[in-house]
């Protein structure tokens, strides 16, 4: 570009999060950006390495070389998770849109012009959901129950809260940034800024290559960030359980005491004050895993630590500023 043009702000931001994704980077880049060089707006496509271990980092250097002017790659020193590489990558956005996608070609780029689309027609936020879901049977119904768990403790309306593919106004991005959130749900949190959200249909496809990078593990760890992080309502529930709880053994004690005094002692009455006491004590167990889940929110919060480090970025000096 020509330094002494009056440079041309930047339309589209792309912004990919990448872990060990080698296998599914040179068709990402093939079909991603026809289709970008086909909008006829100025763009940028932000890649985060997120700690990869394998040559995803190299690829995107390489095609760094290839496209300087439209490709930008933030380098993390170690994995951080899938939200706080677009978390970076939102930090340093120059679009006036931006739109969220996978690396693994789950989310066809050929879908972004239609997220465009109904962003031009007003909205603020366009959520894809996917079309005929290619994932295992175990993902598919895990995901209805923890969306069927959302819809009632929060006020997020949100079809399909596992699709990535999504498109946003640069306010609500700016918005996310300001929040300094952490152990963020990018989608949830979205929601929560925008004005008019609207939601589009998007096709799904098979993972390109390789396989998914959430084990059970992390995808429990995500979704009990999404029910905790968004409302209290876990919490309320379980003080109204254990409130019916101790009414409860409170009513059984007055009840044992008045048999003793007119039956008599019963036998084998110490298992059912063992049964009881079990059963207390796991839900003073949950009780105080909950707790101690909002307070360790808070810790995070009140500690303020650096939530990522950067190794180093790939951009080109000069490149337009939004
Ligand atoms: N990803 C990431 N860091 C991680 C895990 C995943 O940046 O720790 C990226 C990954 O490269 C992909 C996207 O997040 O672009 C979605 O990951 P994946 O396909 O493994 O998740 P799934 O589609 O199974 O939900
Ligand atoms: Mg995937």
């Amino acid at each position: 570009m020509n330094a002494s043009a009056v440079p041309a702000a930047v339309a589209l931001s792309v912004v990919i999060p990448v872990y060990n994704e080698e296998a599914n980077l040179p068709v990402l880049f093939a079909r991603l950006y026809p289709v970008l060089d086909g909008l006829g707006r100025p763009y940028e496509v932000i890649f985060t390495n997120d700690g990869s271990a394998d040559r995803s980092f190299p690829l995107l250097r390489d095609q760094h070389a290839a496209r300087p002017d439209v490709t930008r790659v933030i380098d993390f020193n170690a994995n951080y998770g899938q939200h706080m590489a677009i978390m970076a990558a939102f930090e340093r956005v120059r679009g006036e849109v931006i739109v969220t996608l996978d690396a693994d070609l789950q989310n066809p780029p050929e879908e972004i012009p239609k997220l465009l689309e109904r962003l031009d027609a007003g909205h603020d936020y366009v959520g894809g959901f996917r079309l005929d879901r290619q994932d295992s049977l175990f993902r598919t119904w895990a995901s209805r129950l923890v969306n069927l768990v959302r819809e009632r403790t929060t006020n997020i309306e949100m079809t399909d809260q596992g699709c990535m593919l999504r498109a946003y106004r640069r306010p609500i991005i700016d918005a996310i940034v300001r929040s300094g959130a952490i152990n963020t749900f990018i989608p949830a949190l979205a929601y929560s800024f925008a004005g008019n959200p609207a939601e589009v249909g998007v096709r799904h496809e098979e993972r390109h290559a390789g396989v998914s990078n959430y084990s059970f593990y992390r995808l429990v760890r995500l979704n009990f960030d999404l029910i905790t992080g968004f409302s209290l309502a876990p919490l309320q529930v379980f003080t109204m359980f254990a409130l019916a709880c101790s009414a409860g053994s409170f009513l059984l004690v007055l009840i044992l005491a008045g048999r003793r005094l007119i039956i008599g002692p019963e036998e084998g009455g110490l298992f059912t004050l063992f049964g009881i006491l079990f059963f207390l004590v796991s839900v003073t167990m949950v009780g105080i895993g909950l707790i101690g889940e909002y307070v360790g929110r808070t810790y995070q919060v009140v500690r303020a630590r650096q939530r990522y480090h950067v190794r180093e970025t790939l951009e080109t000096a000069g490149a337009p500023r939004g």
